[in-house]
C-alpha cells in the first residue's frame, strides 16, 4: 500500500513553478502577479490567504493585497475588481471566499476576467472545462490530477467514483477524470446503497465533508482512495476516509493533513502562471 505523500509532491510542483517563474521573469521583464482581495475579518479566511501569499513569494510571483472592511458596498468591491481586471501587472485575482453578507460571492467571482480567474470558479472556465477547452482548471481538483498522475495511477477505462457534487470541487473533479477517459460516476447526498457504489471504483475519491464516512468494506481492494475532507474535530483535522480501517485495504490512499490539502496552493501557484503565459501569448 502507497501513501500518497501530498506534501513532497506539492513541494515538488512548487519548486517547479518557482524555477518557470524565474525564466518567465527574465524573459518578459516582470515575474506573475497574483491580486488577493479579503473582505471583512473572517480569520479562517485571512490565514489561507496569508499562506497564498507566502507561496507567492517563495515561487517569486509578485502579490497584490487587497482588505477591504466587511462593511464594503458591492460597487466598491465590483470597483476593485474591475480595476485589478485592467491592471497588467495582475496576472491572476482571487477572491477569497466567502465574503460577508449582503455581498454575494458568486456576483464578485463572476466579475473576474476568466482568463485571470486562477480559481477557475467562472462560468466561463466552468464551460471550457466542460467542453475539454483550454483554461484555468480550480486548484483542488487539478491537484488531485497532479497526485493521481505522480502515483503513476491508470485512469484510461478505469472507474472512478466521486462522492460530493460540488461546483468548488466534486463537479471539476468529474470533468477532469473524464478528459483523462475514466468511467466517471457521482454521487451525493441522494445515492442509493452509497456503499456498493464506491465498491466499483478503481479510483475512489470523497469530497463530502463527513469525517470518516468512507469505511473498509466501501473499499475495493487495490483502489487508489484519495480523500479532500477537512474536518475539524477535537481531536485535530480529519478526514472524509475512516484511514485505519481503508489503508490496509487500499492499494494507495491520501493521509488528512498531508494529502490532498498542500496541492491547492501549489496549483493555485502554477495556474497563475499559466495565467500569465496565456497573457503574453495572446498579445504576441
Ligand atoms: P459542499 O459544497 O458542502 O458539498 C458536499 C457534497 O457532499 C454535496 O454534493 C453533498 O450532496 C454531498 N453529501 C453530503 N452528505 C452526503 C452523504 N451523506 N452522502 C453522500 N454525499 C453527501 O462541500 P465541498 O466544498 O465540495 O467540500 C467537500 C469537502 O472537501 C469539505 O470537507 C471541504 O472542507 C473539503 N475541501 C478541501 C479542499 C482542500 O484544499 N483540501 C478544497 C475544497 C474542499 P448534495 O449535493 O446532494 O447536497
Amino acid at each position: 500500500m502507497t501513501v500518497i505523500d501530498g506534501r513532497a509532491i506539492a513541494q515538488h510542483l512548487r519548486d517547479r513553478v518557482a524555477e518557470e517563474v524565474r525564466a518567465f521573469a527574465a524573459e518578459h521583464g516582470r515575474p506573475p502577479g497574483l491580486a488577493t482581495v479579503l473582505i471583512g475579518d473572517d480569520p479562517a479566511s485571512a490565514v489561507y490567504v496569508a499562506s497564498k501569499r507566502r507561496a507567492c513569494a517563495e515561487a517569486g510571483i509578485k502579490s497584490f493585497h487587497h482588505e477591504l472592511p466587511a462593511g464594503t458596498a458591492r460597487e466598491e468591491a465590483l470597483e476593485l475588481i474591475d480595476e485589478l481586471n485592467a491592471d497588467p501587472r495582475v496576472s491572476g485575482i482571487l477572491c477569497q471566499l466567502p465574503v460577508p453578507d449582503p455581498l454575494d460571492g458568486d456576483e464578485l467571482t463572476g466579475r473576474i476576467d476568466p482568463d485571470k480567474d486562477v480559481d477557475g470558479l467562472t462560468v466561463v472556465n466552468a464551460g471550457r472545462l466542460a467542453l475539454g477547452l483550454p483554461g484555468l482548471r480550480p486548484c483542488t481538483p487539478a491537484g488531485v490530477m497532479v497526485l493521481l498522475g505522480e502515483t503513476g495511477v491508470e485512469l484510461t477505462g478505469a472507474q472512478a467514483v466521486v462522492i460530493g457534487r460540488s461546483n468548488l470541487f466534486g463537479k471539476p473533479m468529474a470533468q477532469l477524470l473524464l478528459a483523462a477517459n475514466a468511467t466517471v460516476t457521482m454521487c451525493h447526498s441522494r445515492t442509493r446503497d452509497l456503499g456498493a457504489v464506491a465498491r466499483t471504483a478503481d479510483v475512489l475519491i470523497a469530497a463530502v465533508g463527513r469525517g470518516r464516512m468512507v469505511e473498509g468494506d466501501w473499499v475495493k481492494p487495490g483502489a487508489v482512495v484519495i480523500d479532500v475532507g477537512v474536518n475539524r474535530t477535537e481531536d485535530g483535522l480529519i478526514g472524509d476516509v475512516d484511514y485505519n480501517a481503508v489503508a490496509p485495504v487500499a492499494g494507495a490512499i491520501t493521509p488528512v493533513p498531508g494529502g490532498v490539502g498542500p496541492m491547492t496552493i501549489a496549483c493555485l501557484m502554477r495556474n497563475t502562471l499559466q495565467a500569465a503565459q496565456m497573457r503574453v501569448a495572446a498579445e504576441a
